[in-house]
Formats: C-alpha cells, sequence, structure tokens
C-alpha cells in the first residue's frame, strides 16, 4: 500500500519537472510557427531534445532521446494507417528559435510547441516523457490527461488501461490530470495526453525503455489506442 502511495506522488511530483520552471517567464507569445495542416488527427509532442536532455539516467541516457525514439515509431505505425498528424520536433534538437543562452533556447522552445497546438486547435497533443525520482525504485507509466477535456481523459483512461494490462499487470495505476503547473499544457487549450513512459532512475526500467523491442511495444499501444478512439 505503501509504495502505491509512493508511486503515485512520484508521478505527481517528478511529472514534468522541465516545464514548471519555466512557469511565469512568458509573458507574451510571439507565435513563431504556423504549421496547420489538413486533416491532422494528432499533433505528437517528443519531449525536450538539444539542449535540452530532459531527465537522464545513471548511464548518461537522455530522455530527450528516448522520447524521440518513441515517438518516431508511433509516428511510422500511423503512416502505415494513413493517420495523419504533425510531430513538433523530428529529430534530437528541440525546436527553439531564437535564444542564446540554454534558458532562451527551451522558452523558444516551448513557445514554438505552443504556437503548434494553436495553429492546430481541437487537435489532441500526444506529449512523450520519462520520468525520474530519488527514490530509485520506482518505476511504470503513468498517464495524464488536461483536465476539462472528456476526449482527453476517454484517450488516456484507454492508454493507461492498455499500457497496465500489456506491459504491467502488476500496476494498479490509474490516470492523473496534467498539474496546472506544467507550462505548456498551461498554455495550449488542446485536449492533452501527457504519457510518462517510465521512470529513467529506475535501472531495471532504463534498460528496458533502452531496447527496441520496448519501444515498439510502448509505440504500438499508443498507436492502437489512439487509432481505435478517434
Ligand atoms: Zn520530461
Amino acid at each position: 500500500m505503501l509504495l502505491k502511495k509512493i508511486r503515485g506522488i512520484a508521478a505527481v511530483f517528478a511529472v514534468c519537472a522541465v516545464f514548471t520552471w519555466i512557469a511565469g517567464s512568458l509573458p507574451h507569445f510571439s507565435f513563431a510557427r504556423n504549421t496547420a495542416a489538413q486533416n491532422v488527427r494528432f499533433i505528437l509532442d517528443a519531449g525536450h531534445g538539444n539542449p535540452d536532455g530532459g531527465a537522464v539516467g545513471a548511464d548518461g541516457t537522455t530522455e530527450a532521446e528516448l522520447n524521440l525514439a518513441i515517438i518516431r515509431k508511433v509516428s511510422e505505425l500511423l503512416n502505415q494507417k494513413s493517420v495523419n498528424h504533425i510531430l513538433t520536433r523530428t529529430d534530437e534538437n528541440s525546436i527553439f528559435s531564437e535564444g542564446e543562452t540554454i534558458h532562451a533556447k527551451k522558452v523558444s522552445d516551448i513557445r514554438n510547441r505552443i504556437a503548434i497546438a494553436a495553429a492546430n486547435p481541437a487537435i489532441p497533443v500526444i506529449s512523450i516523457h520519462m520520468n525520474s525520482y530519488p527514490s530509485s525504485s520506482v518505476q511504470g507509466i503513468q498517464v495524464f490527461y488536461g483536465e476539462g477535456s472528456e476526449e482527453a481523459q476517454k484517450l488516456a483512461d484507454s492508454l493507461q488501461h492498455a499500457m497496465n494490462e500489456r506491459l504491467q499487470p502488476d500496476h494498479t495505476k490509474t490516470t492523473k490530470t496534467i498539474p496546472k503547473n506544467v507550462y505548456f499544457f498551461a498554455n495550449i487549450s488542446n485536449p492533452s495526453i501527457l504519457i510518462e513512459c517510465g521512470f529513467v532512475s529506475n535501472a531495471e526500467e532504463l534498460q528496458k525503455l533502452k531496447t527496441e523491442e520496448y519501444q515498439m511495444q510502448l509505440a504500438q499501444i499508443i498507436a492502437d489506442v489512439l487509432t481505435a478512439e478517434s
């Protein structure tokens, strides 16, 4: 029981630590990109990207590279089903457009991601991240959704259910709402899904997350649920 509770708390506190620090530092948006496209059904968002690696595992593996590997696989699977979608980033770099410092680059990166979402209103955003926690025993996949969107909640519930059933049968995780201090999600109105695919701070889970096979299992579940529900 205690462990279950700890897991829940970990997921909430660890979620997207990356984007919370920036809250309040972006008083104005300049929508640098207009990437509105035709018949887009999903926006796939791989969290972080150079120069922001996100959470880092003990062996130096960055969250950014894992997020991208998984999102690319989801993208391939959606392409196979001719499901139109856009990616916020397609390579190892974040999508910063200005700034000399890492902080400034992070700010413009988030502005650009917000602009992509704004240019494609009402299109669900599926964001992939990895978790990290001081206690290395904490592990597992946690799905979050943006509060107030029935569509997002339904998708998140289906994703969490499928993840539990197919990848973590010992877990009884249920979906949670995305904390309000996560800047990116607080500034978009799209139905929002955040999938924390695992803890890079857990050695066993990190080893799994680094394999093509496990990445494909995660991607397959995501693609299956997205195409079943939409
Ligand atoms: Zn992250």
